[in-house]
C-alpha cells in the first residue's frame, strides 16, 4: 500500500514519485529532463511548483545535488513542463 515517495529538492516535502518531475544525470553525461522517471543514473527531484522551480535554479539546488552543472535549458524545460501542467 506503499506508493514510492521522493523528496522534492528544493521545499523538502515528501511527494508520490510519480508527482515530481525528475532530472536524471548518467555516468560522464549531461543532465536532463527525465520525461519517463526510468533513466538510470543520478536523480534528482523537483515538485510541481514554480517557486521550487526557481529555488532550485537560484540556489543551483539541482546542480548540488546531482554533482555537475545543470544548464539553463533543463530549467526552462522544466518550467514549460509546469507551465502545461498547471493549465491542464
Ligand atoms: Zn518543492
Amino acid at each position: 500500500m506503499h506508493k514510492p515517495q521522493r523528496q522534492c529538492a528544493a521545499c523538502r516535502r515528501m511527494f508520490p514519485k510519480s508527482e515530481l518531475l525528475r532530472v536524471a544525470v548518467e555516468k560522464g553525461g549531461e543532465p536532463v529532463v527525465d520525461m519517463t522517471g526510468k533513466m538510470p543514473g543520478r536523480g534528482a527531484y523537483l515538485c510541481r511548483s514554480k517557486k521550487c522551480l526557481q529555488d532550485a535554479e537560484r540556489r543551483k539546488i539541482l546542480s548540488k545535488s546531482l554533482h555537475c552543472s545543470v544548464s539553463p535549458s533543463v530549467y526552462r524545460e522544466l518550467e514549460r513542463m509546469i507551465g502545461d501542467h498547471q493549465s491542464e
